[in-house]
């Protein structure tokens, strides 16, 4: 009787699990938690686990990972929830053999715990044949390949890819994996096939210097590293390459390659960032058409005072509406030019110049505005700022966005507050600009997010790109920006260009 064990938290999922799987013959064991699942595989070592991913307490990237301690061999099978990809895709990393959706089809179990006894009768099959080829390759060159190498590399990972081959570069070991992998069978590429043909052009001999040199593992090894392999039909494979060079009394006689096939990862990443670019694009989407919606209402406004001028001859209404218009004309043009900038991928426009000369253009294209609500413009320039090669007029926007912002973090009508713009050389760090306000600060939750596209709290007034730019901007010379604030004591935006 086989034997396997079902951990989820949700006992209708535990009791129907363990209906089906019964009746297919295996003797289930349940556990509502991690905890206690772990218990169970301790004392009952069922070569097969499901595991719900998100439970309370331990979840289950957790329990797979204690299982796979306990026992490599294990076989877990990861059950996740609409939009858990990201765990999904972490799990399988862990080397899970498999995930399923809830709600759990009978198809997809049977076919993921199909594949589950496959790799475990695989793995049999390949340490049979591991273990043949250790004895015969013990005979022939006297313990060419030493015993714990073996198990380290050939055995405990027999699912993937492991090829061998001599310093001449001819193939000596090419597991099923390899086969796999790479189309060729065992006999064809131990007889015709050299190394560098396992890879593009010139990456066999990239690699062997990785494998020589420090970086990568030290010397002698290489570990996990990413690469594309060459497959008898000329595809390429995304695959995590470790490799150990195989020495024989301090002399070098093979190099010994464990090939992990990236593809369904990869693949599941690439359908996680679609999903992900999907939702940005709806909130995105909400997020134009909220903007769009307070002008139009502005507008929409402006004209039923232009019909009431009209209709009674009322000239102080025809006015007032159509100062609304234009007011609100200038607000989608803002923003569509500000959207534009947010979606432009043209490369900023380096040259060298004062970043000390940017920060007074800003400051005097505010001082009507400062002057005009009472508040003080303070400049502290670091006057041996170094020259510095910028996008100029990318620090100008992300300064007046700064300022701008910062005068509009006093109420209208109140005044005596202080804008602070400085410029300070960090040395090494580079250069600080930064943009300090006494005005009515942030809570915690809406600091977090002030960076976000579209995200404003000064309803038709504002656009929500101005920091969203700015950060791209600042993204874009490799410097970073950074947001301090305190609710009514005032807000401070730092940004550090890189020297
Ligand atoms: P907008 O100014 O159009 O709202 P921004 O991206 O420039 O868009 O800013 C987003 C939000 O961040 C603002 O609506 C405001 O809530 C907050 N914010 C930005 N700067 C400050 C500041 N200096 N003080 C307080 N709140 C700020
Ligand atoms: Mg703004």
């Amino acid at each position: 009787m086989k034997k396997l064990l079902v951990i989820d938290d949700e006992a209708s999922t535990r009791d129907l699990l363990k209906l089906s799987l019964e009746s297919d013959g295996y003797t289930v064991f349940t556990a509502e938690d991690g905890a206690k699942g772990l218990e169970i595989f301790a004392r009952e070592n069922p070569p097969v686990v499901l595991t719900d991913i998100k439970m309370p307490g331990m979840d289950g990237i957790e329990v797979l990972r204690r299982v796979k301690e306990q026992n490599p061999d294990s076989e877990v099978i990861v059950i996740t929830g609409h939009g858990e990809m990201n765990l999904a895709i972490q799990a399988l990393q862990l080397e899970a053999s498999d995930f399923i959706n809830k709600p759990i089809s009978d198809e997809s179990l049977a076919v993921a715990l199909r594949r589950a006894e496959e790799k475990i009768w695989l793995r049999n099959k390949l340490r049979e044949y591991t273990e043949d080829l250790e004895r015969l390759i013990k005979e022939t060159s006297k313990e060419l390949l030493q015993r714990h190498e073996l198990e380290h590399n050939l055995i405990k990972t027999s699912m993937d890819g492991i090829i061998a081959n001599d310093r001449k570069g001819n193939i000596i070991i090419f597991n099923k994996g390899a086969e796999r992998i790479y189309g060729y069978t065992q006999e064809e590429a131990i007889s015709q096939i050299h190394v560098t043909q396992l890879y593009p052009e010139g990456q066999a001999r990239q690699i062997k210097k990785m494998i020589y040199g420090n970086e990568y593992g030290g010397p002698g090894r290489l570990i996990n590293y990413s690469v594309e392999v060459l497959t008898q039909t000329g595809e390429l494979i995304p695959i995590l390459l470790s490799a150990t060079i195989i020495e024989d009394k301090g002399e070098e006689v093979a190099t010994v390659g464990h090939f992990k096939d990236m593809r369904e990862i990869k693949r599941l990443e690439e359908e996680l960032v679609i999903s992900e670019r999907m939702v940005a694009v709806g909130q995105t989407t909400a997020g134009i058409a909220h903007g769009v919606k307070n002008i139009l209402h502005g507008m929409k406004l402006g004209a039923f005072m232009i019909d009431t001028g009209f209709e009674k001859e009322k000239p102080e209404s025809l006015r007032k509406g159509w100062n609304l218009v234009k007011k609100n004309i200038n607000r989608v043009s803002k923003m569509t030019k500000e959207m534009l900038s947010l979606a432009s991928t043209a490369p900023p426009a380096f040259e060298v110049c004062s970043l000390n000369d940017i920060v007074e253009e800003v400051c005097e294209l505010m001082t009507g505005e400062t002057r005009r609500r009472g508040i003080s413009l303070v400049l502290e320039l670091d006057p041996s700022l170094p020259p510095a090669t910028v996008d100029p007029d990318g620090i100008h926007t992300c300064l007046l966005n700064l300022v701008t912002n910062a005068i509009e973090a006093f109420p209208e009508g109140t005044s005596g507050g202080q804008v602070t713009v400085s410029s300070r050389d960090q040395g090494e760090a580079g250069v600080q600009l930064e943009v300090r306000d006494t005005g009515e600060g942030m809570s915690e939750e809406l600091r977090e997010r002030v960076l976000e596209n579209l995200f404003t709290t000064k309803g038709a007034r504002g656009t929500g790109l101005g920091l969203a730019i700015t950060q791209k901007i600042v993204h874009e010379h490799g410097g970073t920006i950074q947001v301090e604030s305190e609710p009514k004591k005032g807000s401070c935006f730092t940004i550090i260009l890189p020297e």
